[in-house]
């Protein structure tokens, strides 16, 4: 194979381990964050919850305040019974009294379903609060460890990031840059075989005259249509080096 080509596929091979290395810590990254944007969902909702229970202990204050307000009232006409005289007058009397005794206790019921309701609620609350709390000192171990991870990649990289640097030395600094430019712009693919005449960059078919020029094996040049930097190296290579590669 032509000595270039040698040379970048080592480049290309060094930059894919650092980029793998990269996605790797943001892959890393992102699962703290998206445990993180998890507690604070359910923290959002547990403070909902207890809006929702401040709310029904402000709605029970004010029947407690109206019932109280209906029984003195029924007192009231109760004790006004001994003034009447007339059997008409006694007969209002006594409905405001059994209206007012069926209002109370109309509260009463839905002060106790109130109570019910937020007793459960609070219970509810007590419970998420306590498991909000252990994952939260679950993540916060975590992401420790995650940032220890990450520091030991980051040496792994740096150590890597000089092997790429004496690598990329070896090449001519013009070849270099068209690499690094089509890196940029390919998804991370500046060098690619071609395969029975179809470039393993875009996969598509190449002239059949250039082809036969790169299967004699010195020569190198662009994918006519995706602009990668074309190389030939024999399929039963290739095959070899995926046996021994997985
Ligand atoms: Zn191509």
């Amino acid at each position: 194979m032509n000595e270039e080509i040698v040379q970048l596929t080592l480049l290309q091979v060094i930059d894919h381990e650092l980029d793998s290395i990269d996605s790797e810590i943001q892959g890393e990254q992102e699962a703290l964050e998206k445990r993180s944007a998890d507690l604070s969902a359910r923290g959002e909702a547990v403070a909902k919850l207890e809006g929702k229970i401040e709310n029904l202990e402000k709605e029970r204050r004010t029947l407690d305040m109206e019932a109280a307000d209906e029984m003195a009232h029924v007192k009231d006409r109760q004790s006004k019974m001994m003034q009447v005289q007339t059997g008409r007058e006694q007969a209002a009397l006594l409905k405001e009294i059994e209206d007012g005794k069926k209002g109370v206790k109309e509260k009463e019921e839905k002060i106790v379903a109130i109570m019910e309701e937020a007793e459960s609620l609070t219970t509810e609350v007590e419970e998420l609060k306590n498991l909000l709390k252990g994952e939260t000192e679950l993540l916060q171990n975590e992401t420790e460890k995650v940032k220890k991870n990450i520091e030991k990649i980051l040496k792994g990289k740096k150590s890597k990031e000089k092997k790429r640097e004496a690598q990329a030395k070896n090449l001519r600094a013009p070849l270099l840059k068209k690499y690094d430019t089509l890196r940029q712009h390919r998804d991370g693919l500046a060098v690619v075989n071609v395969l029975q005449g179809v470039c393993q960059g875009c996969f598509m078919a190449i002239p059949p005259q250039r082809y036969n020029v790169l299967l004699r094996g010195d020569e190198y040049f662009d994918c006519p249509t995706c602009q990668r930097i074309m190389y030939h190296q024999p399929v039963e290579e290739t095959e070899k080096e995926g046996v021994i590669g997985g």
